[in-house]
């Protein structure tokens, strides 16, 4: 009989092993994928303060370049520069840093499978019949990370995500960008009303482009885009995913039915850029020890607690999200307009946080 099972060898599926293993939990891991990390479809912009609060080094072997701010061109065609003035970002490639969480789930003794996919999850009294493409499994706990989809989760809650916030997205890695490498690039457009485009440097020249909307016409938006801001790139690679605009689940409402959503599965992303792997993963972490707090007869209350606050702070940004959605554009100019402003600059590198965004702007610790 295993403790702990977990769906899903992403950031969040790992991360939650290597905390309850650490704790002391008997823990599997079960990733479909041959390979953790592998296919790689995410940008891996990540702030170095999350980096540090997850456990990671910030000059991991993972790391491929580090950022200090951001380059929005409005919709009216204008630039306008966030800058903190220190690096506060790093690109990371996404296949070595999940490989690095795994490395620290093993090293904690949290045992991982590869090329297992969980096929059914049911209840078998006090215990969950795990049923995989390799075995039938019990186990005392379930943490479901599988990610976008989650249809595990759907068929055993009868719910999940907000299904039209989940926005369709192509991400290309292209060559011969020509911009400075040190900012990350926000395009606002009008044909791309559910999300910004964006171009990630990974150097001078490599970068990681991305492209969603909504529209069944994406592959159009995307030349559109191309022709319009890069006609001299040349794509290398090319992948598409979705990513989540939409509010979060509480996942702690479902602590006492012991199957526990995390990551994406839950919707626990940065609506607001779609951003999941620092939020998810330290709400992952909170889950996973009040898992193991249990386990040893002790209170999850503390963890738990934690989790609540970091998922309010989502659902906030949820809320700013649909806020933005509805303002015109010329309102939204004026917006960053005062966010890119000198007294704007200042503020937002002295106070503000890629991650804690409201509490950061409203001034409240977390
Ligand atoms: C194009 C793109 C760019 C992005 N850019 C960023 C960014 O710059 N910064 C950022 O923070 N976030 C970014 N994100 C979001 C980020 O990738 C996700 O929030 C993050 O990967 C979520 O981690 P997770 O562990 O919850 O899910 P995932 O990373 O999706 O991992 C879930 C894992 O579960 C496995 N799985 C699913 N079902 C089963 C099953 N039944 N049995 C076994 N295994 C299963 C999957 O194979 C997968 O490996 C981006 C996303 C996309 C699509």
């Amino acid at each position: 009989m295993i403790e702990l099972a977990v769906i899903g060898g992403g950031p969040a599926g790992l991360i939650a092993a290597r905390e309850a293993a650490r704790a002391g939990a008997s823990v599997i891991v079960f990733e479909e994928h041959m390979e953790i990390g592998e296919p790689e479809r995410c940008a891996g912009l990540l702030s170095l303060s999350g980096l540090k609060r997850l456990g990671f080094s910030v000059s991991g072997k993972y790391l491929q370049n580090v950022i200090r701010g951001a380059v929005i061109k409005t919709s009216n065609g204008r630039w306008r520069i966030l800058d903190a003035g220190r690096p506060v970002a790093a690109v990371v490639s996404r296949s070595i840093f999940d490989k690095e969480a795994a490395k620290q789930a093993e090293h904690a003794g949290a045992e991982i499978v590869c090329g297992v996919r969980v096929k059914a999850v049911k209840r078998d009294g006090g215990e969950f019949r795990i049923t995989a493409s390799d075995s039938i499994r019990q186990s005392l706990w379930v943490i479901d990370a599988e990610g976008a989809g989650a249809a595990l989760l759907r068929r055993f809650i009868g719910a999940g995500t907000e299904p039209r916030k989940w926005i369709p997205i192509i991400q290309l890695i292209v060559e011969n960008h020509g911009l400075d490498k040190r900012f990350v690039y926000i395009y606002l457009k009008d044909y791309l009303p559910d999300l910004f485009a964006y171009l990630i440097p990974i150097d001078e020249s490599l970068g990681k482009l991305g492209v969603a909307s909504r529209s069944p016409d994406l592959k159009k938006l995307l030349i559109r885009f191309l022709g319009e801001e890069f006609p001299d790139v040349l794509c290398l690679n090319s992948s598409s995913h979705v990513i989540y605009t939409g509010s979060p689940l509480d996942s702690t409402i479902l602590f006492p039915s012991r199957l526990v959503p995390v990551g994406d599965a839950a919707g626990h992303v940065k609506a607001t850029t779609g951003g999941g792997v620092i939020m998810g993963g330290l709400i992952a972490a909170r889950i996973a020890s009040a898992i193991a707090a249990s386990l040893k007869g002790g209170s999850p209350e503390r963890p738990l607690a934690e989790a609540r606050k970091l998922i309010k702070e989502l659902r906030r940004m949820a809320y700013l999200r649909r806020l933005i959605g509805r303002m015109n554009s010329p309102l939204l100019e004026i917006l960053i307009a005062i966010a890119t402003s000198k007294i704007g600059n200042s503020y937002l590198s002295r106070k503000g946080d890629m991650d804690f965004q409201i509490s950061s702007i409203l001034g409240s610790r977390f």
